[in-house]
């Protein structure tokens, strides 16, 4: 078989998981956000128009290949896994694996742009690209992006008219607080002012608003002012979604050096879920309507999801029911958590006996609550 790869960039969010990756962007164009690890040996740029629209054919022509093997009784696996078998480099291993999970799993469903901050790109080429992918992939029905807070808030409404005509579904944004304050100690470049505007604008051009934020990234000294400054940018701009991701201090990244200057602790891991409850206990569900969701293993309670309009109370109950524990049964769940399980804490007793005796001595045997949290952290600082 012909050489039939396409670039494929390093991470798309969670939501996107069976989704094609079509990379236009190249790394990150600020690429200073203290947290983050994931582009900093490597310099941004972006790719032409002509250079995309060949991967999109090459996206198509798998399409196509796939598709031979689609029988009246569902897929042929034996032919397909015969082609795989030709393969003969990773990239075209990816690149096939990618397109046929798309079909699949996927149901031809979605497309993500990549790296960070493809919404810098010039609106019109990226009014032709999206355009490009609607003709070559028509089946695709959602077609999604990367945006940065300040550069949501520069693009211009008839920018955004543009690219929503052409087939802009959703912006996924990495917000991480909306306190002023967090935001220039994890050097985010951008302020709570363009938030809300960018956030504003995506919205207003009925363009759908997927905002991350990572509880627990202000410290110790910043977490009230995190979870409230946060919540004020969800009530003002109100996205269709808002993704918590639990800070954990990575091992390596720059946050170590902000730590080391001072005046930055982190917070422990029940302290973190606190502030989430927080969080929620300030969005006002007369002005919020989107959808809480925790898809990501790093939430300790991953079920906190809802609608923001009607299920607050629930979500609140359900962190109450599990700080109303006793602290040893907290502890065996979050080391089960932890240590990867992916159970919720009513669900412990489904664990194999073996794996339960091991997290109950750990809750029980580590007494010292700064060598408990370092205990967590291990396991911790290995998740994405
Ligand atoms: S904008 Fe995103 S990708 Fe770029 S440095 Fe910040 S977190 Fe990392």
């Amino acid at each position: 078989m012909e050489e039939m790869v396409f670039q494929i960039g390093p991470i798309r969010p969670p939501s996107e998981a069976n989704s094609l990756l079509l990379r236009v962007t190249v790394n990150c164009p600020w690429n200073r956000c203290k947290f983050c690890m994931l582009y900093k040996k490597y310099d941004f740029h972006t790719r032409s128009v002509a250079e995309v629209k060949k991967d999109i054919d090459t996206m198509a022509e798998l399409r196509d290949r796939i598709l031979q093997y689609k029988t009246a009784n569902g897929w042929d696996i034996q032919a397909i896994n015969n082609e795989y078998q030709t393969l003969t480099t990773d990239d075209q291993r990816w690149c096939y694996q990618m397109v046929f999970r798309w079909m699949t799993e996927g149901d031809c469903n979605s497309i993500f742009l990549q790296d960070a901050n493809t919404m810098c790109l010039r609106a019109d080429w990226l009014a032709e690209i999206i355009r490009y992918v609607r003709v070559k992939l028509p089946e695709i029905k959602r077609i999604t992006s990367y945006g940065r807070a300040n550069t949501l808030a520069k693009i211009t409404p008839e920018d955004y008219k543009m690219l929503k005509e052409a087939g802009l579904d959703r912006i996924h944004s990495g917000y991480e607080s909306g306190s002023d304050k967090v935001l220039a100690l994890i050097e985010k470049g951008c302020t709570q002012e363009e938030q809300i505007i960018g956030g504003r604008k995506v919205r207003e051009a009925g363009i759908e608003l997927s905002i991350y934020f990572m509880p627990g990234v202000g410290g110790r000294e910043l977490s009230d002012d995190n979870a409230i400054e946060t919540a004020k940018v969800i009530n003002a701009v109100n996205p269709n979604f808002v993704r918590l991701r639990t800070f954990v201090l990575r091992t390596g990244s720059l946050m170590e050096e902000v730590r080391d200057a001072g005046g930055w602790t982190e917070d422990t891991d029940m302290n973190k879920l606190l502030e989430i409850r927080k969080l929620l206990a300030h969005i006002d569900p007369t002005k919020a309507n989107g959808r809480i969701t925790s898809d990501h293993i790093i939430n300790l309670l991953q079920e906190v999801n809802g609608d923001m309009d009607t299920d607050l109370p629930w979500m609140l109950e359900y962190i109450d029911s599990f700080l109303a524990l006793p602290k040893l049964e907290q502890r065996k769940y979050q080391m089960a958590r932890r240590m990867g399980f992916p159970l919720d804490w009513k669900q412990l007793w489904r664990m194999r006996k073996s794996d339960r005796k091991i997290v109950e001595d750990l809750a029980k045997n580590i007494v010292d609550e700064k060598d408990w949290e370092k205990k967590l952290h291990t396991y911790m600082d290995h998740y994405i």
